[in-house]
């Protein structure tokens, strides 16, 4: 089972004491608005043999259901349920049609992915045992994300990023070894927002011979990098090979891509049989470079 927690501000470290399993790793993300910088955090973790923790299922949840989604929610306002169906609708459209998933609708009925809304952070922490700095959780293999209405962040980040892990992971599979970046780059790749000021970030990071090679970003276990401009520049670096990999080369590349991953096939294996014109990772970073440096 996978699980990914999203946490909504600091930035000191966390490991769910919970579960006996690996952490893959855990990633902070920066937004800035104006004055303001607010430090995102989440903690991606896999690990087997425990249920994912429903708000009790003795609990009487309303529901509301839509083509893709079942919400289960208590006293929580329509408005922001309406709102939360409205917008995982379309995150689930979108998402799908970017990475060219559409063909392969899988989410429909008894398939449908789960939203449990809490009443507030005081039930969602009693009943999920999470800690207070805890925003929400998603299960892949539930394919579920429990959360409570927080205005920050909730539609603008959480939930994009949420759907696109649990759509990617769905489509190769929970227990695959891809690239954590690969991962992390299509959820970061939702949060509309991120796409901007990537490529003066990186050509900055260029400048100071600070740039990750993809070989590197691949062995790093952000999980235990501090260094926040390494942090930062791990998620940048991810978004833009996505942004790379779709924009340029196509949808229908990048489905074979997650098509071989899916079949287990090694990174290199698979970018070479789907891509063509890179035989492995140094050559898709070139690429990727040449991309940069437009
Ligand atoms: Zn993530």
């Amino acid at each position: 089972m996978a699980r990914h927690d999203w946490r909504g501000s600091q930035s000191d470290f966390y490991l769910d004491t919970m579960s006996t399993h690996k952490v893959i790793m855990e990633e902070k993300t920066r937004t800035c608005s104006g004055m303001t910088t607010r430090i995102l955090f989440a903690v991606f973790l896999l690990f087997s043999g425990q249920r994912f923790l429903f708000a009790g299922d003795d609990e009487k949840w309303n529901t509301q259901k839509s083509e893709h989604f079942i919400v289960y929610y208590k006293e929580v306002k329509e408005d922001f349920v309406r709102k939360t169906v409205e917008n995982a609708e379309e995150y689930y459209k979108s998402i799908a049609e970017e990475l060219g998933f559409t063909r392969y609708n899988f989410w429909r009925w008894d398939n449908r992915a789960k939203i449990y809304i809490y009443n507030n952070a005081e039930d969602y922490q009693e009943k999920t045992g999470k800690p207070s700095w805890s925003g929400g959780v998603a299960s892949y293999h539930e394919k579920a994300i429990e959360t409570y209405p927080w205005a920050q962040g909730f539609f603008q980040s959480l939930l994009p990023h949420e759907l696109g892990h649990i759509i990617f992971r769905e489509f190769i599979g929970i227990q695959n070894n891809a690239p954590i970046w690969l991962d992390e780059g299509v959820a970061m790749y939702q949060e509309k927002f991120r796409r901007k000021d990537i490529k003066k970030k990186l050509l900055k990071a260029i400048e100071e011979r600070k740039l990750i090679p993809l070989t590197k970003l691949s062995e790093i276990n952000i999980m235990f990098v501090k260094d926040t401009e390494v942090v930062d520049l791990y998620y940048t670096e991810a978004i833009s090979v996505v942004e790379y990999l779709i924009t340029k080369f196509g949808r229908d590349n990048f489905v074979r891509l997650c098509k071989a991953l899916k079949e287990r096939k090694n990174f290199d294996q698979a970018i070479e049989e789907s891509y063509r014109v890179f035989k492995n990772l140094e050559e898709l970073d070139k690429g990727w470079l040449r991309y940069v440096k437009e």
